[in-house]
């Protein structure tokens, strides 16, 4: 199967603009740019901008239930201490999803996997981590794998020790993930990334770093959740073992951007999260002058429910001072970077996948500009049409 994409005015490839060409699609893969090739199929962009589907990278798909409820308690000055005393909070969402079965988990997140797909992303990472005990946790990971059977989307799946359950101690929650949840989400391969919540009040620096320190053990490369309300340490951490990714660093000091940049360890930037919490954002333009590779997420959770890539790169140009082009190379080839995928997605080159998004609008500066509406008109993913808006 040979798909053309003819009459495109602008492509971002993830790296640079061309004007004016088209793109040659066979058996899923890239084959051509600017080459008008025979082809079984050929889709006009309409002389609109087109792009490489965007890659979320950083999400918390797999949960029951969401947290509607609490936005009320919110807007009236509640904190999260008193929501969660109201019956709100992560607790909530640990009881429901340890109460639904697996089969309603995967239902739910296709849900949510089909609204992400029809905004764009064609890559997605999900994280356990609202379990909090070994068998909600497996659960969730078998969820995460039947879903990534089933959708047309590439799903990454990562473990994540996200808290402590309430009424246990973190030195004991810690030795049961590494002494019997780790090991066996390593023999039976549901996840490729450990990550782990490294926060006051969470995991501490070296509890962290032995957890993600045993799940390299069963191949599984470390992400961190670091220095987002706080700076202990954890960003440095990431560094010392050489973490794929350190993830929010809305707390990050000039210290912990230069020791992540010297280990080439991608800085996962969430601005959404800033945005539902009302505080401030990351300093992405003091990270980009110090050379640190900067990825863009949703952080989709039932805190944060955006699954919208486009909002992302609003909030970058908007709130972190992000330009258009950096915005979108961060939503697309760095955010590959982050899940170690950019040999095969994140830029339309030739023998990655083609993974393609055609836009209703003329040029790549309107996705930033122009908040508030779709602006994906069809999905292409490994050459098939996996969406369109008619
Ligand atoms: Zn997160």
């Amino acid at each position: 199967m040979e798909i053309l994409i003819d009459n495109i005015g602008e492509l971002f490839d993830g790296h640079r603009i061309i004007r004016d060409t088209c793109i040659h699609i066979k058996e899923g893969r890239i084959e051509s740019i600017g080459v008008r090739e025979r082809a079984d199929e050929v889709i006009d962009a309409e002389g609109k901008f087109v792009m490489p589907g965007f890659i979320d990278p950083h999400t918390h798909t797999v949960f029951a239930g969401s947290r509607e409820f609490e936005l009320e308690w919110k807007i009236e000055g509640k904190s999260y201490s008193e929501i969660a005393e109201m019956g709100g909070g992560i607790l909530y969402t640990v009881k429901e999803t340890r109460r639904a079965s697996k089969e309603e988990l995967v239902k739910q997140m296709e849900e949510r996997l089909r609204e992400m797909l029809s905004h764009g992303t064609t890559t997605v990472e999900i994280k356990s981590g609202y379990g909090l005990d070994r068998e909600t946790e497996i659960k969730m990971l078998e969820a995460i794998q039947e879903v990534k059977r089933k959708t047309k989307m590439d799903v990454v799946p990562t473990f994540l020790a996200h808290a402590i359950p309430s009424g246990r101690e973190a030195e004991e929650y810690t030795e049961e993930i590494i002494s019997e949840i780790i090991p066996e989400v390593g023999k039976r391969k549901l996840a490729e990334f450990c990550d782990v919540f490294c926060e006051k009040g969470y995991f501490d620096v070296e509890q962290s770093r032995r957890i993600l320190m045993k799940g390299r053990e069963y191949g599984m490369l470390p992400k961190i959740h670091a220095d987002e309300f706080s700076c202990i340490g954890c960003s440095r951490m990431a560094a010392e073992i050489n973490a794929v990714s350190a993830d929010h660093l809305l707390m990050a000091g000039e210290e912990e951007m230069k020791t992540l940049a010297g280990a080439g360890v991608v800085a996962t930037l969430l601005p959404a999260t800033p945005f539902v919490l009302n505080t401030s954002y990351p300093d992405a333009r003091r990270m980009k002058e110090i050379g640190l590779t900067i990825a863009l997420a949703t952080d989709f959770n039932p805190n944060c429910y955006v699954a919208n890539m486009q909002f992302i790169v609003q909030l970058a140009c908007y709130k972190m001072g992000m330009m258009p082009l950096e915005a979108l190379r961060a939503a697309t080839i760095n955010a590959a970077k982050a899940i170690k995928r950019d040999g095969e997605v994140g830029s339309i080159e030739r023998g990655k996948k083609g993974d393609v998004l055609i836009t209703n609008v003329a040029s790549h500066k309107f996705i930033p500009y122009k908040i508030g509406v779709n602006m994906v008109r069809k999905v292409i993913k490994e050459g098939e049409l996996v969406y369109s808006e008619d």
